[in-house]
């Protein structure tokens, strides 16, 4: 059977998977959505005996029809190895009355690794099946982790070229010497003197520019996204849900059929839409839980139906939630429109416009398997610090975010359904805010140090990514200004 994909803004030519993993997003400006969200073809028993790489590949064959099986066994083979410092490729650990799935495992310490290690292969299979013989080029602009992640899953594979523009003062000193010393000879990586917003705009406007296209076109190369609304990255993602509940019943946690609830910590909602599409491939899953910081526009859009981002943006300390815009809830919205890309359209128009929609109460009836929550900053360190001194267990400031909403829901509604929380970065990534959380002491160290006082305390090895950059070389120096972009990515393809 093969699963086309349409857009969620006009009725249009329905694609296939790969065109849809090339394009990234639909010439309307829509998202790629599945026809239809297809269900697993084995049972969680069978799923429960199984490795990571054969639950990811049972469950990505249902979505990405137009692979051959030797195709995608090649890109999951490729993607989930030794980069990974765990052979299950994500652990289960449980603490303080919960299952948390560390998707942290990977490459760059965060779960953008668990999409981003197979995208680039996903997408030169994709390019083979096309007939797209141009190299590929990836532009990504980044607030921090998802430029390491993406460097990381694309350096060196061959077909493809990286470049990756960050806002020079606006990331941590471990995010920006994680991607200043990338190696890979066709990666660049470049430092921009504006924020975040500025790289992401010059980005956008590189990829609206046709005499750029045409100049790349001659050269023969093509720009590509990776970007967490690509449908390569969002069913990856699924695989991860899968496994944990197959896990759990290997392991004699649940019994077989009994439902668990899931908790997210979400910006962009593509993680918890992840999390949404194996519910309805048939995963047992009661409550999806969004949890939020104190960018809590979704808490207020799942409370009272109106999604509104006109508000301040406030800078936390969890950084990767802080965002106004969730790209992948307008899946979610045309679902819940019943599928309809005029509705939707609407919606989205509202949203470019005036920043604000209302979904009618009709649409805010199908919403009935989320609950959303938020976490203030001082309730994300006091669950870091409580955690830690009932069990030992450290947890970054995204996860303690999710770890934080649940306690609060779990008290509130008596639900004692077993849960599972998407634990999203290790705690080195965010040593910093951790280990301040844990004692205010620490605030005078060095980074460093509070990277070898973590490791004491959490008895949890350093890993290879903090590890290896201590030492290693800067390899990118390039500074611009915003303005400057276009002529910096023309040079570093040699076109002038
Ligand atoms: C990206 C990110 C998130 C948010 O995930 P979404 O899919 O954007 O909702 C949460 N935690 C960490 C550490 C991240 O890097």
């Amino acid at each position: 059977m093969s699963l086309l994909y349409k857009s969620t803004r006009s009725v249009s030519e329905p694609v296939t998977a790969s065109m849809a993993i090339l394009k990234g997003l639909a010439d309307d400006g829509g998202l790629f959505v599945p026809e239809s969200i297809p269900s697993l073809d084995v049972s969680m028993e069978e799923l429960s005996k199984m490795t990571y790489q054969e639950v990811a590949y049972e469950v990505m064959k249902k979505f990405l029809t137009d692979f051959t099986e030797e195709e995608l066994k090649g890109c999951i083979d490729r993607a989930y190895d030794s980069k990974f410092d765990t052979e299950d490729i994500v652990e289960l650990v449980k603490a303080d009355g919960a299952y948390y799935i560390e998707l942290f495992h990977g490459a760059t310490i965060a779960f953008k690794d668990m999409a981003l290690s197979i995208l680039p292969h996903l997408m030169t299979v994709s390019a083979k099946k096309n007939n797209v013989s141009k190299e590929i080029v990836i532009l990504t602009a980044t607030s921090g982790d998802t430029g390491k992640a993406a460097l990381a899953g694309f350096a060196d594979v061959p077909g493809t070229k990286i470049i990756v523009f960050y806002p020079k003062n606006g990331v941590s000193m471990i995010q920006e010497l994680q991607m200043v010393t990338q190696k890979g000879a066709n990666t660049h990586v470049i430092g921009i003197t504006g924020n975040f917003d500025d790289a992401q705009n010059g980005v956008k406007a590189i990829f609206g520019d046709a005499d750029m296209k045409a100049e790349l076109d001659k050269a023969g190369f093509q720009f590509s996204s990776a970007n967490s609304i690509n449908i390569g990255r969002l069913v990856p993602q699924i695989v991860y849900y899968v496994y944990s509940y197959a896990k759990l019943l290997a392991e004699g946690e649940i019994k077989a059929g009994e439902k668990i609830n899931i908790v997210v910590p979400t910006g962009n909602f593509g993680n918890i839409l992840a999390a949404y599409y194996a519910k309805n491939m048939g995963v047992p899953v009661e409550k999806l839980i969004c949890a939020s910081n104190d960018n809590k526009v979704l808490y207020d859009f799942f409370a009272t139906g109106c999604y509104d981002k006109n508000r301040e943006f406030i800078l936390t300390s969890s950084p990767s939630m802080d965002i106004l815009i969730s790209s992948n809830l307008e899946r979610l919205i045309y679902k819940i429109a019943g599928e309809n890309a005029a509705k939707n359209k609407e919606l989205m128009t509202a949203l470019s416009a005036g920043g604000k929609y209302t979904i009618t109460d009709d649409m805010k009836a199908k919403l009935a398997d989320f609950i959303g929550g938020y976490a203030t900053e001082a309730e994300t360190a006091d669950t870091i610090h409580a955690i830690y001194e009932n069990t030992g267990y450290i947890m970054d400031t995204h996860t303690a975010v999710a770890a934080s909403v649940y306690k609060k829901y779990a008290a509130d509604s008596k639900d004692e359904t077993k849960t599972v929380i998407a634990s999203t970065a290790s705690p080195y990534k965010f040593a910093r805010s951790v280990m301040n959380a844990i004692d205010a002491k620490y605030d005078e160290m060095a980074d460093f140090d509070l990277i070898d006082e973590l490791e004491k305390l959490s008895g949890v090895a350093i890993p290879n990514a903090v590890q290896e950059i201590r030492n290693a070389d800067i390899l990118h120096k390039t500074v611009c200004a915003p303005a400057e972009m276009k002529q910096e990515v023309l040079k570093f393809l040699g076109i002038n």
